[in-house]
């Protein structure tokens, strides 16, 4: 039965009774707080639920409330968000707390309009904030909800925001003013836990009836499964010591993981082996030629649209690098941690801590002992 204005009461009872039982309890759920709300929210945005609650409350340690967030150096922020990706959303997340500090005496607005002035909030986090902490009658359409609204519709088409103008209204219609932080949960939640990209669990799930996919058998093939070809890139770094300190480099502050730190080095070219791009690399970047530089390891790793093989070796130079100091600086492996970096850069730091153990480790953390006594 297509959802109706009539059948829309059974929706919602369905739908926040299925809740109650099986919510998750997750520790941005115990809380009203509209910092802390917008915090989990944005980590939220293109990561998943088990990858943010360590995430979340690590960042809630570092920045307890929007001041210390405000006062914080971006290094800091951008360290507290390595791992989570997308690192545009701290810088943002940093912006929007100093605007808030500076012209709303710290407390984040609860209106659309000013908040829609605030960097990153777009239309799902300005609802998400306004439903969740405010209560005020905002439908929250993520990736979750849209999914479920999508099956329930019957709306055909790639997986992308382009049908929220369809959803949009028929939450209007039928949201439930009252409980509405409440809706708007539940939708998401049932869209994480029962109507999953794939194989949804419709068995179990209270929006059956209401289904329109799952009355055609269309629940697999709404939305069409996009097939994703990731990119793939060799790049090569040079672990350069002196003194018992590494050298590492600052990336542009804009561009690809802008702002954060790495080793020196860069892509493969077309044409070059990776030997021969390092070689090209160090000269260019450090004024330098290497003696030796044997292959430590190879530390592969998947960022959201392409995936690098990232080749680490152990440099012996040929001279004193040349840099600008304000890009490059001489750290001990101790404070390397707290330096923002790139994951793949992040387990060669890991590596050489003794940390974790890659598989294909060539050979591996002896040698880059020896090399590097
Ligand atoms: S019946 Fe299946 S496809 Fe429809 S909303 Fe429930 S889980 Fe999703």
């Amino acid at each position: 039965m297509p959802l109706t204005l009539k059948s829309a009461s059974s929706f919602i009872r369905n739908l926040l009774a299925w809740y109650r039982i099986h919510k998750r309890d997750l520790p941005w759920r115990r809380t009203h707080d509209p910092y802390k709300i917008w915090v989990s929210e944005v980590m939220l945005q293109q990561t998943t639920v088990p990858a943010v609650v360590p995430h979340y409350k690590s960042w809630l340690d570092a920045f307890p409330d929007i001041g210390d967030l405000a006062r914080a150096p971006e290094r800091k922020v951008l360290k507290a968000w390595q791992g989570l990706g997308y690192y545009q959303r701290a810088r943002n997340l940093h912006r929007a707390a100093k605007s808030i500090v500076q012209h709303w005496n710290g407390k984040i607005p609860g209106h659309a309009s000013d908040l829609r002035k605030l960097p990153g909030f777009g239309p799902y986090t300005t609802a998400a904030v306004l439903s969740l902490a405010y209560g005020q009658p905002y439908p929250v359409i993520d990736a979750n909800a849209r999914r479920v609204m999508r099956r329930v519709l019957r709306l055909h088409g790639e997986a992308n925001s382009g049908q929220d103008k369809t959803i949009q209204p028929v939450l209007e219609k039928i949201f439930p003013v009252r409980r509405g932080a409440e809706f708007n949960q539940a939708l998401m939640e049932l869209g994480a836990l029962l109507c999953r990209s794939r194989n949804p669990r419709c068995a179990l799930c209270p929006l059956q009836p209401h289904c329109l996919a799952f009355a055609r058998g269309e629940q697999e093939v709404i939305p069409k499964p996009r097939f994703r070809s990731y990119r793939k890139i060799t790049a090569v770094v040079g672990l350069i010591k002196k003194d018992g300190r590494y050298l590492i480099q600052k990336r542009p502050d804009r561009g690809l993981l802008a702002g954060l730190w790495e080793f020196p080095g860069g892509k493969v070219k077309p044409g070059e082996t990776p030997r021969q791009a390092l070689v090209r690399e160090l000269r260019e970047e450090l004024g330098v030629g290497i003696s030796e530089a044997p292959l430590l390891g190879r530390f592969s790793h998947s960022y959201t649209r392409f995936r690098v093989d990232l080749r680490a070796y152990a440099c012996r130079l040929e001279g004193d690098p040349k840099f600008d100091s304000r890009a490059c600086r001489w750290v001990r492996l101790a404070e390397i941690a707290r330096y923002p970096m790139p994951s793949g850069s992040a387990r060669i730091v890991s590596f050489l801590m003794g940390r974790r153990t890659e598989k294909n480790n060539l050979p591996g953390r002896e040698l880059w002992a020896k090399l590097a006594s």
